[in-house]
């Protein structure tokens, strides 16, 4: 990698485990070394010795915006129009009920029939709450579903299992020629793959803290409000901190002013703080250098599994084309469940998503050239000796 590349150094601020090579920062990121002292800190000084005084002195009140306006910077938003908050389920719940207030009258919420199940479960729950029919179709379909019926489109911009990006300025137009309002699920974007919310004209957008984002185990998630809709949005989770003036403890509710009315309750200070000091990382990274990096990785994956391992009958089940590819490779194989357990067991991790998608996630900041080529080899080696083919393998358990 060239000197001046921005992520020369990246790999060496995070803690990877002896002899781990990690492909799954898809689903939850590797330690930043920062967040361990400073997670001390923030437990034993602003916590133990500062108390609720910290509320002031550490600035807890404002984690949510500060750590807001770091994410901003990764998905082309203003600083003012992120917070980080909640999980990206309830986030999705805030915003899309927001969007379909400000479409009263129409009927229909249109999403994607194969998008992560959490989002879809949510859009069902708001599509009852408020009457309407959910549209459920291939991605591509949804174009061409949109009359001046549909209040609402929830897409994910980079599929969670095939890691296709789906054109952020294509949808949101289509969506907007319909009259209609989009919200985007970026939490396989943000941290590996650019998107410009603002460019693109987006409405909403949520996604999560604990992928590429390295903000740890059930980091808060966050959502994006395009600033012209903000002071027209009524959110369902009408909570204190959502409050114009909180500590007032008025008995009637007044939104705050912008995004901070999308807040519910007391924030998590203790995740907040270290999601906010792990996306420090970011700063000074370029984001072409994030994507280029992340193109190098998926692309030497793919040559190197063509040649290696499509005799064994893996196949590649992620876009050939770099320009619609996200920063994980998904492989597909009858046997791909036994072949994660063993991976697994040589400390070589990447996931698995039914019913048969071996994941592998090339996270920008900290996998090399060099980790690839020893996936592959791996993997190879496990067909050739059979390493797959044991009773346990069998067995499926419920987190891989
Ligand atoms: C990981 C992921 C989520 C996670 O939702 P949480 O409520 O934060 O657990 C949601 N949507 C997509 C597309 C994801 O990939």
């Amino acid at each position: 990698m060239p000197e001046d590349n921005t992520l020369a150094n990246t790999r060496e601020r995070f803690h990877i485990p002896d002899g781990v090579r990690y492909f799954d920062g898809n689903s939850l990121g590797l330690m930043p070394k920062v967040v361990q002292l400073h997670a001390s800190n923030v437990i034993t000084h602003e916590w133990g010795n500062g108390l609720i005084s910290s509320w002031h002195s550490a600035e807890w009140r404002t984690l949510p915006q500060r750590a807001g306006a770091k994410l901003a910077a990764l998905i082309g938003a203003r600083p003012d129009e992120v917070v980080a908050c909640d999980s990206t389920s309830v986030n999705l719940f805030k915003v899309l009920v927001s969007a379909v207030r400000l479409r009263p009258g129409r009927r229909k919420i249109v999403t994607d029939a194969d998008a992560f199940p959490t989002d879809l479960y949510i859009v069902d729950q708001v599509a009852r709450l408020f009457g309407l029919t959910v549209d459920a179709v291939p991605a591509k379909e949804i174009p061409s579903r949109l009359d001046d019926q549909v209040a609402a489109v929830v897409l994910t911009h980079v599929d969670y299992r095939s890691a296709e990006i789906y054109n952020m300025e294509e949808f949101t137009r289509a969506t907007h020629d319909a009259g209609a309002l989009i919200v985007w699920d970026l939490s396989h974007t943000a941290g590996a793959v650019p998107c410009d919310l603002d460019k693109s004209g987006a409405d909403f957008a949520v996604g999560c803290g604990y992928k590429y984002l390295n903000g740890g185990p059930g980091a808060p998630a966050y959502l994006y409000v395009a600033a012209r809709h903000v002071s027209a949005c009524e959110q369902p989770l009408a909570g204190w901190f959502g409050h114009a003036r909180p500590f007032d403890f008025a008995q009637k509710y007044a939104p705050a002013e912008g995004t901070d009315r999308f807040l519910c309750g007391t924030n998590p200070v203790i995740g907040l703080s270290v999601l906010s000091r792990a996306l420090d990382i970011f700063e000074g990274v370029s984001i072409d250098d994030i994507r280029g990096k992340s193109l190098q990785l998926t692309q030497l994956f793919i040559d190197s599994a063509d040649r290696q391992l499509a005799t064994h009958g893996f196949v590649v089940a992620s876009p050939r084309d770099p320009a619609i590819r996200g920063s994980h490779v998904s492989l597909r194989h009858t046997q791909g469940y036994a072949v994660m357990q063993e991976l697994s067991r040589r400390k070589i991790i990447g996931d698995f998503r039914m019913p048969d998608y071996m994941r592998f996630g090339f996270a920008p900041l900290y996998n090399t050239e060099d980790e690839v080529h020893q996936l592959v080899d791996a993997i190879d080696g496990i067909m050739k000796e059979r390493a797959w083919d044991k009773p346990e393998y069998q067995q499926r358990r419920d987190f891989t």
